[in-house]
């Protein structure tokens, strides 16, 4: 193997300049060619591709984002779409692949090696953690401490007020950020995807604790099942029924993507990506380079995609026992 090229795709995540730098400077000092693809597999389809050097990631690893830019393709999912990327890749003598994002994006890894065998190594690139095969997913660290500040910030508020306060998070099929910022910043609530949310016992908890403290925190992930924060407080607010409670939300959005890396984020970052060179020249593919009890392993795109990584158990009784 002596040219290969690396992308990032999906949702953007912090850290993932980082993982970047890593694949680039491992794959020179390795004595490979490096090319970056911009904008994901929309950059694939479209040949937009051009060689790194050692230089071109300089002073980005505390950087957020992707200099590489990422982007959503609906033209990869089409057999016509994957030829039209396969021919750029060819015409260039891309032999290896390096594609950093999340679930989505080893899907069509996936799907395109099957289909046309260039081997192809992943690296854990998204802010939800839902990824199996690895302990953590690059820029999840970040997200949650950008999502902290902001409860510690609400926290204050909450409190001169004597408000309950439901905070929304990112995650659409997993709770990790709400679980991990929960147990952070103390909330009373945690809600998320994985588990069934009973309202009733949401209600009669909030009452019982209204007589023990003065303001609430509810962290609620965006794909919880009752709802999105704001219909879940309309909901409890119809139930509570005390015109002298006040309820409030606050939706953190984007700012949960953005930002200067942590250092975990960036040294996960960094050993995802020369990971993912170490793995293409010993011959893995259609796998993810991960970090499983600090060591790093390969986990087939398979099991990745396939396989739940479920949230921790014990994580859901420390809120509701440090909540009383
Ligand atoms: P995140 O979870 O952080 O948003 P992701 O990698 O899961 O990241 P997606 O938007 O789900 O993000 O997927 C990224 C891209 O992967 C899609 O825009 C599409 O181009 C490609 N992709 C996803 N599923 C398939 C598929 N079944 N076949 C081919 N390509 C796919």
């Amino acid at each position: 193997m002596k040219k290969i090229a690396v992308f990032t795709s999906g949702g953007d995540s912090p850290g993932m300049n980082a993982c970047i730098r890593a694949v680039v400077r491992t794959g020179i000092f390795r004595g490979l060619e490096v090319y970056g693809i911009q904008r994901g597999y929309e950059g694939m389809i479209e040949g937009d591709i051009k060689r790194m050097h050692s230089h071109s990631v300089s002073n980005i690893i505390q950087r957020g984002g992707t200099i590489l830019k990422s982007a959503r393709s609906m033209e990869f999912k089409t057999p016509e779409g994957r030829k039209k990327a396969y021919e750029n890749l060819t015409a260039l003598g891309i032999e290896g692949l390096v594609a950093i994002g999340g679930d989505g994006t080893f899907t069509g890894a996936k799907v395109f090696f099957e289909e046309f065998g260039i081997p192809t190594v992943g690296c854990p690139g998204t802010i939800d953690n839902d990824i199996y095969g690895t302990d953590f997913t690059i820029g999840f660290d970040t997200a949650v401490n950008t999502a902290l500040e902001a409860i510690d910030k609400i926290r204050d508020t909450a409190a001169a007020h004597d408000r309950i306060f439901f905070v929304e998070v990112m995650g659409r099929d997993a709770g990790f950020i709400a679980v991990e910022c929960g147990i952070g910043g103390g909330a009373e609530f945690v809600m998320v995807p994985e588990t069934k949310t009973d309202l009733n016992s949401v209600v009669k908890s909030l009452k019982n604790l209204r007589k023990s403290k003065s303001s609430s925190i509810i962290v609620v992930a965006e794909g919880d099942d009752l709802g999105n924060a704001d219909q879940i407080m309309t909901m409890v607010k119809e139930k509570i029924k005390d015109p002298s409670k006040e309820f409030k939300v606050t939706t953190l959005g984007h700012i949960q993507r953005g930002g200067n890396p942590t250092a975990r984020d960036r040294v996960l970052g960094s050993r995802c990506g020369m990971g993912a060179i170490d793995g293409l020249l010993a011959g893995k593919t259609n796998c993810m380079s991960g970090v499983v009890n600090n060591e790093l392993v390969y986990t087939p795109f398979s099991d990745c995609i396939g396989r739940t990584k479920p949230l921790n158990p014990d994580h859901l009784a420390l809120i509701d026992i440090l909540s009383i």
